[in-house]
């Protein structure tokens, strides 16, 4: 970022819920059904069709407002949108109006040291997060003459998610969208495909001069459906603003879209000419009235929250804090995890192995934990045997763990059959030392002299000699009580 300007980040975010049913009507919420398969005379908008609100919503939305630590309005309003568009059958989008089920919350995210000049969680306040429902989708590349309308979405549920202008870099918006991803992920409410828009992001961002109070002028950069492209666009707005304002000339107040295939944000339209809503509010839904009842009920049912999963994490197992929060990346990860853990008694080690070998597998084959076919049972038998140090990592990973994964057999019985099992015995460690020391007088001879780098080498033909089964630990230690000794 250039000097002297201080970049103001803002994001909403759109969040896709997991109800079973649309927002206001019966039809289920599922994609992936044939087009227009999912639709209903109230989706539709046909005329005397008439919305009844989704308590389920109401429910996923006060869920989210307690983990966000809000304030979680017993009376919010419903509100009519309108604007014209194809895949907006009624002519009008019902969101909240001036009052939100969901004001004020906050999430705390790491701060952008670079920005901040000093290490340490930032608190990212939330404007407000209300219900809303979704528009169908406009297919324009299914042919060259014609665009294509599917409804199937249209009225689907959605909790917008509107931040305060509290970020102040790429950096910092994407840790806070990822900490937002997270947590709708692990209350269930999200299943967070940001692909699919699921889970979508709209960032507003403007720059002022270091020291300033009062905010530029924003620009709206629309088209984000992944972390790396709001790092990426937001870094890339940042310098085209701050290379404007730098020229002497000023920021236009506009919506731009981010292109990932140049890199770049273009103008879609100005702010000026944006249009006008009509915003009134929804005569046919009534005050959405929430009881205190409700709240309890719900706070009851809230699962451990995945920042709080983090902290936990850290403090029993000692782990790195990005090493936990790809652990919590969802909920089936995490329970994988933690079952993992207890299992074989080693976080450190159950982590290791989940980071490691396991997520290459899912990697490479595409899927979640969900599909991977060694339980966390049997898993925890073969972290067992290398955490006590009977099965070198080495020989877990190439020769036991591939045979887990083909579904034969337990680590135990694996290590047994194959004759695996790791030499931590000093007898035959002490004599192969003894033997390696002898045929290379003239390394040991530099290591007296002060070449203590040569260590590494002697250890490497003594772990050689032993055909990967020796305890490398206790191979060091030998050595070095050998080359005192002689
Ligand atoms: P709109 O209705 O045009 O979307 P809002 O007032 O709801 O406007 O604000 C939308 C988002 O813009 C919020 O997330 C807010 O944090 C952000 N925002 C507002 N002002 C600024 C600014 N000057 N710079 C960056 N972001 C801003
Ligand atoms: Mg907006
Ligand atoms: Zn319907």
């Amino acid at each position: 970022m250039r000097s002297g300007y201080e970049a103001v980040i803002g994001l909403e975010v759109h969040v896709q819920l997991r109800t079973r049913s649309k927002m206001f009507c019966a039809c289920r919420n599922l994609s992936g059904a044939p087009p227009n398969s999912l639709t209903c005379p109230v989706c539709l908008g046909l005329p005397g069709a008439l919305p009844t609100l989704n308590e389920e919503a109401v429910r996923m939305a006060l869920g989210l407002g307690l983990a966000l630590e809000a304030t979680l309005r017993p009376r919010s309003t419903f509100y009519r949108k309108q604007y014209f568009y194809p895949d907006l059958p009624k002519g009008y989008q019902i969101t909240q109006g001036p009052v939100a089920i969901v004001e004020e919350g906050h999430l705390d995210v790491p701060g952008d040291p670079r920005v901040r000049g000093a290490e340490g969680p930032v608190r990212i306040r939330i404007e407000r997060a209300h219900l809303e429902e979704d528009s169908g989708k406009s297919l324009h590349d299914l042919d060259a003459h014609h665009s294509h309308v599917d409804l199937n979405r249209a009225g689907v549920p959605l909790v917008e998610i509107v931040g305060a202008p509290d970020l102040r870099s790429a950096q910092e918006a994407s840790d806070y969208l990822k900490a937002l991803h997270r947590l709708v992920v692990g209350l269930g409410i999200c299943d967070g495909n940001m692909e699919d828009g699921s889970f979508r992001c709209d960032a507003n961002v403007s720059l002022r001069r270091a020291g300033d109070t009062a905010f530029g002028t924003r620009v709206e950069v629309k088209n984000l459906n992944s972390f790396r492209f709001v790092r990426q666009a937001l870094d890339h707005e940042i310098e085209r603003q701050a290379a404007l304002l730098e020229a002497g000339e000023t920021v236009l107040m506009e919506t731009r879209g981010w292109d990932a295939a140049a890199g770049e944000t273009r103008g879609q339209r100005s702010k000026e000419a944006a249009m006008d809503y009509r915003y009134f509010p929804e005569p046919d839904l009534p005050l959405l009235v929430i009881e205190p009842e409700e709240i309890a009920a719900v706070r009851a049912a809230l699962p451990e929250l995945p920042d709080q999963r983090i902290r936990r994490w850290r403090e029993a197992h000692g782990l790195g804090l990005d090493e936990a929060q790809t652990l919590a990346q969802s909920p089936a990860f995490a329970a994988y995890f933690e079952t993992l853990a207890q299992l074989s008694g080693s976080g450190r080690g159950a982590a290791a192995w989940m980071l490691g070998e396991v997520s290459r597998v899912l990697n490479e084959r595409g899927i979640g934990i969900e599909a991977f076919p060694v339980s966390p049972e049997t898993l925890a038998g073969l972290v067992r045997l290398v955490e006590a140090r009977t099965l070198g990592f080495g020989t877990a990973k190439e020769q036991v763990f591939p045979v887990l994964l083909a579904g034969e057999g337990s680590a135990e019985a694996i290590v047994a059959q194959k004759g695996l099992a790791q030499i931590s015995d000093r007898g035959p460690i002490e004599a192969l030392v003894a033997q390696v020391l002898a045929a290379n007088p003239g390394p040991v001879a530099q290591i007296k002299g002060g070449k203590e780098s040569l260590k590494g080498f002697l250890v490497g033909q003594v772990l050689k000699a032993g055909q990967g089964r020796l305890d490398a630990k206790l191979v060091n230690e030998i050595l070095a009580e050998a080359l005192a000794k002689s």
